[in-house]
């Protein structure tokens, strides 16, 4: 007789919880081992594991105590209500960064036309996202790294929605036009705030994705030096920011843009998490 799912499932936790690792991770892994949605798993608790599940759970409860991210070992991450394949080359799309794509989706409703471009796309969460919310968008996408590009491109077509993606660096693929929206998530931790992160973040998600020079703020720099020749006259730039960043990145865009208006919008934790520049000349 193997293990009935609330036994496996409390187990998995206080190993997780032993490590210091996040215990949520072990219901994630049960709804996938079994396959089942979360309200299901709730109410199949007292339901035995077949030999098969409780194998595979053990194996991969294993895996979740190198502390490696559970989407990893699922593969997938869902964001704005969409799922995203996920692994070592990209960071997994948090749900502040809904909160991105929501003000940027409502800031830009009175906009007859809408191009937009994703700066640093990762997963493509943004683009693809967007794209999906406001279908006659033309959503462009840009990073770095190939690897990464090659994560989105397959995310656009499990989504099915079209996004052009260009490699490069920074603004350089988005140079030859005008844009109405120009969104980002960029890297914005200092280097020094290395010490007070999970080894979850640390040593699972790449750091080209996370760190930037200049205490965090080397990206928001270059993004206000670059942007303001590459904006149409109306038109919406929004960046995800670190919660004690609020102040200097604002005054960065606003020093850049003098005309736009420049908020610094909280997430629902109550932190500083945006800034939206509305530019309407
Ligand atoms: N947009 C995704 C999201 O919100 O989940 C990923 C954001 S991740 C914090 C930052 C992304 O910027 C990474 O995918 C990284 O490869 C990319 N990146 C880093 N340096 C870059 C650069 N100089 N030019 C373009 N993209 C860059
Ligand atoms: N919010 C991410 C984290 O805390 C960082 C994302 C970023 O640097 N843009 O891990």
């Amino acid at each position: 007789m193997t293990e009935k799912i609330h036994e496996a499932l409390n187990k998995a936790k206080s190993l997780l919880e032993s490590k210091n690792l996040d215990e949520h991770a072990a219901k994630l892994l049960m709804e996938h081992v079994t396959q089942k949605s979360s309200a299901a798993l709730l109410a199949d608790l007292r339901e035995p594991l077949t030999t098969e599940q409780h194998k595979d759970f053990w194996n991969k409860t294993e895996e979740l105590l190198t502390g490696k991210p559970v989407q990893h070992i699922i593969g997938t991450e869902q964001f704005y209500g969409l799922s995203f394949e996920v692994n070592e080359h990209v960071l997994i799309p948090r749900p502040e960064t809904e909160e991105l794509v929501l003000g940027a989706l409502e800031r830009s409703r009175k906009f007859l036309e809408c191009r937009v471009a994703d700066i640093g796309t990762g997963s493509g969460a943004i683009a693809i996202a967007f794209k999906k919310e406001r279908p006659g968008a033309v959503v462009t996408a840009t990073d770095i790294s190939e690897a990464a590009l090659k994560v989105a491109k397959r995310n656009a077509k499990r989504n099915e929605v079209d996004v052009d993606f260009r490699i490069g660096n920074l603004t350089e693929p988005i140079e030859e036009e005008k844009w109405d929206v120009v969104l980002s998530n960029p890297p914005y931790i200092a280097w020094e705030e290395s010490g007070e992160m999970s080894s979850t973040v640390l040593d699972f998600e790449p750091h080209s994705a996370l760190f930037a020079d200049e205490d965090g703020l080397f990206f928001y720099k270059q993004l206000a030096e670059k942007l303001p020749p590459l904006m149409n006259p109306q038109s919406l730039i929004g960046v995800e920011i670190g919660y004690l960043q609020g102040r200097a990145v604002s005054e960065l865009f606003q020093k850049a843009f003098p005309d736009a208006r420049v908020s610094v919008v909280k997430d629902v934790n109550g932190k500083d998490r945006m800034i939206f520049c509305e530019i309407d000349e």
